[in-house]
């Protein structure tokens, strides 16, 4: 099994009576999901799209996001999820770029066809979420030709965390191969096993939120969907719909336990809590470790890599001997990952330079970007992510930070997220940041902005004595700002080059 249509026609023969989506009181088992998805394939056939066309989404996450998707899915009709904490500057700007024919808006985005008046450069009808479900309603099932294995049938923006979003063109190999074959190895926490259920709990325009819908599927088990992250719906999808795993950002971890809920929530169903796509200060996964009994696993991965590629499992989630807590994880089966010097040559086993990996993740290329792929992919398929990592003696992946972030300072390397994770556990500390500000004796030096505690006060000779106790004295920062809040991007990454730029105007 390897496409969507496969996935959905399986598993509404095999369970059709099991839950296959929920969002809040809307359930839909496999067999009425496999009606509602062939709807929607003919429908959008019947409107005149064909393969290879793209529709897109604006709205948080819903039901009816994910039956749109996979039912386009299934006929190869791209579907283009887009961040709706975006601008609508920022949705015109995705939306001319994937051309697409329909725009679908979700409940509560209402006012989108005004928003986007004027700012289209093609013709595409914007439908909202009453007539998208009267359309999935009303359609007549029509026989269709599913899409194949190498049929692209996601373009995923990603974060934008370092420029402009990249469609990152997906296909159903990419999204199912490796799923599939991690399923089916013997490392236990990969396996899902039959009683389990996923939160869907990230946003779906990121592979974090996408992603957990397609495992789900993959495994013919329910997908929980949150229209958006907050603390609550987590514990009541935890409490009362059974849910075992979700996936959420190290921001969002944090959010749930500084929650007054978080102690008191009964996580005896919970299995585990797989945290990701971000740097995770060493402190707060291990208030993590002690709040909730489940079992953690970190993923690292990419937007153009379908999501993860590395795996930490649980065994290595020992508070106490933390050297391995460190680590982003050990590749999955089937995923090679190489580090490459600035000359392109692999470096020798632990030293630092450029995470490059290849499998049946990565992606067919960007959407109309031919150079900004030709830059990240090689021709015999190696994605260079831009990632700035070693691997150790047992093949445990460390990542440092984006290769842009590094800071340079009197010749020595040093890297944001290990700086920030020492400065983290500091009591007043809620937030921190570490970037390079130019200097004229040193090149570069260090930078902590940092956010107070409510009711708390950060001085600065304090940050910097506290990390100096911690890191080796040219890693600890020389200077220390405090701002109200960290800017972030809907995927809740630190926004490092706006925290940056103020500092840089003049040099770069
Ligand atoms: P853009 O490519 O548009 O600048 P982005 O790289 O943030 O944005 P994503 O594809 O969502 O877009 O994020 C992938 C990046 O997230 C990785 O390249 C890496 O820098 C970071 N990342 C993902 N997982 C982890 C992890 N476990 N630990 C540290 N960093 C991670
Ligand atoms: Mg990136």
């Amino acid at each position: 099994l390897f496409t969507f249509d496969e996935f959905i026609t399986h598993w509404a023969e095999d369970r059709p009576e099991r839950l296959a989506l929920r969002e809040e009181d809307r359930v839909y088992n496999y067999a009425e999901l496999e009606d509602r998805t062939a709807r929607v394939a003919s429908a959008l056939l019947a409107a005149g799209l064909v393969k290879g066309d793209r529709v897109a989404w604006i709205g948080k996450n819903s039901d009816l996001y994910f039956t749109l998707f996979f039912g386009a899915a299934r006929a190869g009709i791209v579907m283009a999820p887009i961040g709706w904490r975006l601008s609508p500057a920022e949705w015109a700007f995705i939306v001319n770029d994937t051309r697409a024919k329909i725009v679908f808006t979700g409940p509560g985005f209402e006012a989108v066809p005004e928003q986007l008046a004027g700012k289209l450069a093609h013709d595409a009808r914007i439908v909202g979420a009453g007539e998208a479900r009267a359309m999935i309603d009303g359609a007549v099932r029509a026989p269709f030709e599913p899409s194949g294995r190498d049929d692209a049938v996601l373009q995923l923006y990603t974060s934008g965390t370092t420029g402009n979003p990249k469609g990152a063109v997906l296909s159903n190999h990419n999204l199912f191969a490796l799923r599939k074959h991690s399923a089916d190895s013997d490392l236990a926490y990969t396996k899902w096993e039959d009683d389990e259920a996923v939160l869907v709990a990230m946003p779906c325009a990121h592979i974090g939120g996408t992603g957990l819908g397609v495992m789900a599927l993959v495994s013919g088990l329910p997908g929980v969907v949150l229209a958006e992250f907050n603390p609550d719906g987590v514990f009541d999808a935890v409490e009362q719909h059974g849910v075992t795993r979700f996936f959420i950002v190290p921001a969002a971890l944090q959010m749930l336990l500084l929650h007054p809920r978080c102690a008191s929530v009964d996580y005896s169903r919970l299995k585990y809590i797989l945290y990701g796509a971000a740097p995770i200060p060493l402190e707060l996964l291990r208030q993590c470790i002690k709040m909730f009994g489940a079992q953690f696993i970190q993923a690292y991965g990419m937007t153009e890599t379908t999501g993860t590629i590395c795996m930490l499992p649980p065994e290595d989630h020992d508070p106490e001997g933390n050297a391995r807590m460190r680590s982003a994880g050990k590749p999955l089966p089937g995923v090679e990952v190489r580090i490459l010097g600035p000359d392109g040559d692999d470096v020798p086993q632990g030293e630092v330079g450029e995470v490059v990996t290849r499998s049946s993740n990565n992606m067919i290329g960007y959407w109309n970007l031919p150079d900004a792929t030709a830059k990240t992919m090689t021709a015999d398929g190696w994605i260079h992510t831009g990632d700035a990592g070693y691997l150790d003696d047992d093949g445990y992946l460390f990542i440092h930070d984006r290769m842009k972030d590094m800071i340079i300072s009197g010749g020595e390397n040093v890297y944001p997220a290990e700086v920030e994770s020492a400065i983290f556990g500091h009591p007043a500390v809620q937030e921190v940041a570490v970037i390079g500000i130019p200097d004229a004796k040193w090149g570069e030096t260090v930078k902590a902005v940092c956010v107070a505690k409510p009711g708390m006060t950060v001085e600065e000779a304090d940050i910097i004595a506290w990390a100096r106790d911690r890191i080796a004295a040219f890693k600890a920062p020389r200077s220390v700002d405090v701002i109200d809040a960290l800017p972030r991007n809907a995927s809740g990454k630190i926004l490092r080059k706006d925290l940056r730029a103020p500092y840089w105007e003049g040099y770069e």
